[in-house]
């Protein structure tokens, strides 16, 4: 099937593959429509594919949408926008009866109702998991299967966005790194979060904010770059490093495990938000010159619960049945992206965003665990149904669009192992000032503009704790820190 399709231009380009890509691919393809998905690389990069605890929706008789709604809220520590929120958990529900539709085997309890597990944060059982902790790569495989069935969907895969066009200040499509030119009447970047910036992290190589810098260069505005989520309980390496980041599920805790100190001691409710958690590790690692992590013990959980986690930790050499595992925070989710209002349009007409690419405000400043699966599906079929509501471009744009690019060739910088070592150092766990200053001179964009944000927000919320300016600031409820190319940074408050 030729790229360009009817008058020079398909209806959609999505640009990314993970559960966020296909399923928006898929909900525009079942409202007929034709669908371009490119991807950069196989299913098994995608954080998609790792997700291992499932899906928050309240589903369970005793659970509610107020009361998900409430979770999510307390999570995102005043920084959550209510409107976003209410949407998600809203249609979750929908959503995962949508994906059981799809074919995704979902696990069942002994009476044949879904099974739900339990995170820090949620106050209910509502995840829904799929193969234990094999959540991600169950849904991932099934909807890749279902778009390789769907004629109207043409897959480009190994095949990497470089740069979006744009006529007159709005998208019209993207450039491949191969130069070929795909012009859409809108274009949905779905690429994933950033957390693979920082040198200690959970995430796939790949993570390094390609999207955000997209759509950076072409004119949208991004929010919220300085909450990066760190996962409480990531595995620290052997001698060898193999393994470091291998993220232990969250919904282990939920079954049970318990964390200790160099003293065996327990110091944190293991099922406080993330943020909370993450932190009460890192002082006890601060007391301790020396200590790399602290002890996750699991040895009464069901290990038939989650037989991949159980497996892959064996590869380690850790057998989760006997012995303690050693974990310790690493970066894990961007809660930032490109701002986009609640039908996935970012501020750039033409362009939406879906998944951890995007940042409607629904996470606020510190993500309830599992929000996020729920997010790709559920923001991935709005952002299908707005954007099929977009003209079809004149011919002069189709003629006259130009590739967004800051040097003239790729939007897309890679950043190199030096700036991963120093964002971790000076915008992890702890920020100062200082160290953040530091930041604003390095070569990769992505970590200039984290680095102004975190300066700009002067106050510890959530995720971004700044020991220079250790309380809330409550002046800065529900406020986003905005960036837009060749501007000031903007403060917004959204509805
Ligand atoms: C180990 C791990 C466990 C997790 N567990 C959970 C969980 O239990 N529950 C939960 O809700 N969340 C979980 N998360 C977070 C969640 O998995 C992600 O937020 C979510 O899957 C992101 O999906 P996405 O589709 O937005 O991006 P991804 O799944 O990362 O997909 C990004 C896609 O974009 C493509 N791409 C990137 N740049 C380009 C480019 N320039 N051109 C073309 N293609 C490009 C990539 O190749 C890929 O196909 C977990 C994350 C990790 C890493």
């Amino acid at each position: 099937m030729p790229a360009q399709s009817g008058r020079g231009q398909r209806q959609l380009v999505v640009v990314g593959a993970g559960a966020a890509g296909l399923y928006t691919a898929l909900c525009a393809a079942r409202e007929g429509a034709e669908v371009t998905l490119v991807s950069a690389t196989e299913l098994a990069e995608t954080s998609s594919f790792w997700a291992q605890g499932g899906l928050a929706a309240a589903l369970a008789p005793e659970d509610d949408i107020e009361s998900h709604l409430a979770d999510t809220l307390a999570a995102g520590r005043g920084a959550v926008r209510e409107s976003a929120a209410r949407v998600l958990v809203a249609e979750a529900p929908r959503a995962v009866e949508d994906l059981a539709r799809l074919g995704v085997d979902f696990d069942a309890d002994s009476d044949g109702r879904l099974a739900l597990g339990l995170e820090g944060g949620h106050s209910q059982r509502r995840i829904v998991h799929a193969g234990g902790a094999a959540t991600g790569r169950r849904i991932v495989r099934r909807l890749a299967a279902v778009v390789a069935t769907e004629g109207r969907i043409e897959v480009r895969e190994g095949r990497r966005a470089e740069a979006l066009l744009t006529h007159e200040g709005r998208c019209t499509g993207v450039v491949l790194d191969d130069g070929e030119r795909i012009h859409a009447r809108a274009t949905v970047l779905s690429t994933g979060g950033a957390a693979a910036l920082w040198a200690r992290t959970t995430n796939p190589s790949g993570a390094v904010g390609a999207g955000l810098m997209l759509a950076y260069a072409a004119g949208a505005a991004l929010a919220d770059v300085e909450f990066m989520q760190f996962h409480p309980t990531a595995v620290v390496a052997g001698i060898d490093g193999s393994g470091d980041g291998l993220l232990v599920t969250e919904a282990i805790r939920g079954e049970g495990a318990v964390l200790r100190n160099a003293d065996g001691e327990r110091f944190v409710d293991e099922l406080a938000p993330r943020d909370e958690v993450a932190r009460a590790i890192y002082a006890e690692m601060m007391r301790r010159p020396g200590t790399t992590a602290v002890a996750l013990d699991m040895r009464r959980v069901n290990p038939a619960l989650f037989p991949s986690v159980v497996a892959s930790l064996r590869r380690l050499g850790i057998d989760p049945e006997a012995s303690v595992i050693p974990v310790a925070p690493a970066a894990h989710y961007m809660m930032g992206g490109i701002e986009t209002d609640l039908q996935a349009r970012s501020t750039l007409p033409g362009l939406y965003a879906v998944g951890e690419c995007s940042c409607t405000g629904l996470h606020g400043a510190n993500r309830l665990a599992s929000n996020s699966l729920s997010e790709c599906f559920v923001f991935g079929a709005r952002a299908a149904r707005a954007a099929l509501e977009e003209p079809e471009l004149a011919p002069v744009a189709l003629e006259s669009s130009r590739p967004a690019a800051q040097s003239g060739s790729s939007a897309i910088a890679v950043p190199a192992q030096e700036s991963r070592e120093r964002l971790w150092r000076h915008a992890g766990l702890a920020r100062t000032a200082e160290g953040l200053r530091t930041l604003l001179e390095d070569p990769h964009p992505l970590v200039r503009l984290i680095a102004s944000a975190g300066l700009e927000r002067k106050e510890s919320r959530g995720a971004h704790w700044r020991e220079d300016c250790p309380v809330i600031d409550t002046a800065l409820d529900g406020r986003h820190v905005t960036h837009v190319t060749g501007q000031e940074s903007v403060w917004e408050h959204w509805k």
